[in-house]
Protein backbone atom coordinates (compact mmCIF):
# COMPACT_ATOMS: atom_id res chain seq x y z
CA UNK A 1 0.00 0.00 0.00
CA UNK A 2 1.27 3.35 -1.20
CA UNK A 3 1.66 6.38 1.55
CA UNK A 4 -1.02 8.80 1.78
CA UNK A 5 -3.32 6.23 -0.10
CA UNK A 6 -6.50 4.70 1.86
CA UNK A 7 -5.82 1.27 3.38
CA UNK A 8 -10.23 0.24 2.84
CA UNK A 9 -10.77 1.68 -1.10
CA UNK A 10 -7.14 2.72 -2.26
CA UNK A 11 -8.15 6.21 -2.90
CA UNK A 12 -5.50 9.28 -1.30
CA UNK A 13 -5.91 9.77 1.94
CA UNK A 14 -4.02 12.79 2.42
CA UNK A 15 -0.25 13.12 2.73
CA UNK A 16 0.19 11.12 6.29
CA UNK A 17 -3.82 9.58 5.85
CA UNK A 18 -4.19 5.93 6.00
CA UNK A 19 -8.24 6.77 5.69
CA UNK A 20 -9.46 8.94 3.26
CA UNK A 21 -12.63 10.63 4.96
CA UNK A 22 -15.40 8.76 3.72
CA UNK A 23 -14.28 5.52 4.68
CA UNK A 24 -13.84 7.00 8.08
CA UNK A 25 -17.28 8.22 7.95
CA UNK A 26 -18.28 4.03 6.80
CA UNK A 27 -15.91 3.30 10.11
CA UNK A 28 -17.64 4.99 12.18
CA UNK A 29 -20.99 4.29 11.16
CA UNK A 30 -20.17 0.21 11.22
CA UNK A 31 -19.13 1.29 15.02
CA UNK A 32 -22.73 2.64 15.51
CA UNK A 33 -24.23 -0.45 14.13
CA UNK A 34 -22.16 -3.80 14.55
CA UNK A 35 -23.81 -5.66 16.94
CA UNK A 36 -27.21 -3.65 17.01
CA UNK A 37 -28.86 -4.79 13.39
CA UNK A 38 -28.94 -7.80 11.35
CA UNK A 39 -26.90 -7.75 7.98
CA UNK A 40 -29.25 -5.89 5.60
CA UNK A 41 -30.42 -2.87 8.14
CA UNK A 42 -26.10 -2.76 8.84
CA UNK A 43 -26.11 -2.30 4.94
CA UNK A 44 -28.92 0.02 4.56
CA UNK A 45 -27.27 2.00 7.28
CA UNK A 46 -23.67 2.28 5.69
CA UNK A 47 -25.98 3.14 2.30
CA UNK A 48 -27.53 6.24 4.79
CA UNK A 49 -24.00 7.65 4.92
CA UNK A 50 -24.75 8.80 0.78
CA UNK A 51 -21.59 7.29 -0.32
CA UNK A 52 -21.84 5.34 -3.13
CA UNK A 53 -22.41 1.73 -3.12
CA UNK A 54 -19.32 0.27 -4.85
CA UNK A 55 -17.27 2.30 -2.78
CA UNK A 56 -19.21 0.78 0.50
CA UNK A 57 -18.55 -2.59 -1.15
CA UNK A 58 -14.77 -2.37 -1.93
CA UNK A 59 -14.42 -0.53 2.18
CA UNK A 60 -16.57 -4.25 3.31
CA UNK A 61 -14.41 -6.33 1.31
CA UNK A 62 -10.82 -4.34 2.00
CA UNK A 63 -8.61 -5.93 4.92
CA UNK A 64 -6.39 -3.30 5.53
CA UNK A 65 -4.88 -4.64 9.25
CA UNK A 66 -4.53 -8.41 7.80
CA UNK A 67 -7.53 -9.38 10.50
CA UNK A 68 -10.64 -9.96 8.40
CA UNK A 69 -12.30 -7.66 5.98
CA UNK A 70 -14.90 -5.67 7.85
CA UNK A 71 -17.72 -7.97 5.57
CA UNK A 72 -16.00 -10.93 7.75
CA UNK A 73 -15.89 -9.16 11.05
CA UNK A 74 -19.18 -8.06 11.25
CA UNK A 75 -20.73 -11.68 9.56
CA UNK A 76 -18.18 -13.48 12.52
CA UNK A 77 -20.17 -11.44 15.10
CA UNK A 78 -23.47 -12.00 13.70
CA UNK A 79 -22.95 -15.58 13.54
CA UNK A 80 -21.69 -15.49 17.37
CA UNK A 81 -24.74 -13.83 18.09
CA UNK A 82 -27.15 -16.25 16.20
CA UNK A 83 -25.00 -18.90 17.88
CA UNK A 84 -25.46 -17.54 21.34
CA UNK A 85 -29.16 -17.20 20.88
CA UNK A 86 -29.98 -20.72 19.31
CA UNK A 87 -27.73 -21.91 22.95
CA UNK A 88 -24.88 -22.99 20.43
CA UNK A 89 -21.43 -22.39 22.52
CA UNK A 90 -18.17 -21.45 20.72
CA UNK A 91 -17.98 -18.29 18.22
CA UNK A 92 -17.36 -17.83 14.63
CA UNK A 93 -13.85 -15.91 13.67
CA UNK A 94 -13.42 -13.90 10.37
CA UNK A 95 -10.68 -16.25 8.93
CA UNK A 96 -13.27 -19.12 9.55
CA UNK A 97 -15.96 -17.04 7.52
CA UNK A 98 -13.51 -15.97 4.93
CA UNK A 99 -12.95 -20.00 4.29
CA UNK A 100 -16.30 -20.67 4.27
CA UNK A 101 -17.55 -18.10 1.63
CA UNK A 102 -14.33 -19.26 -0.68
CA UNK A 103 -15.41 -22.66 -0.56
CA UNK A 104 -19.32 -21.81 -1.00
CA UNK A 105 -17.79 -19.47 -4.25
CA UNK A 106 -15.92 -22.09 -5.22
CA UNK A 107 -18.65 -24.91 -5.30
CA UNK A 108 -21.11 -22.42 -7.14
CA UNK A 109 -18.72 -21.61 -10.10
ZN1 LIG B 1 -11.16 5.17 1.58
Amino acid sequence: MAMGQCGYCGERAGLFGKVCAECKKLLARVAELRGKVGFGEFLDGLAETGIAKPKILKFLDADPDGKGSVRDQVTAEMTTELMKVMGISGRQTAPEVKRIRNSVNKESD
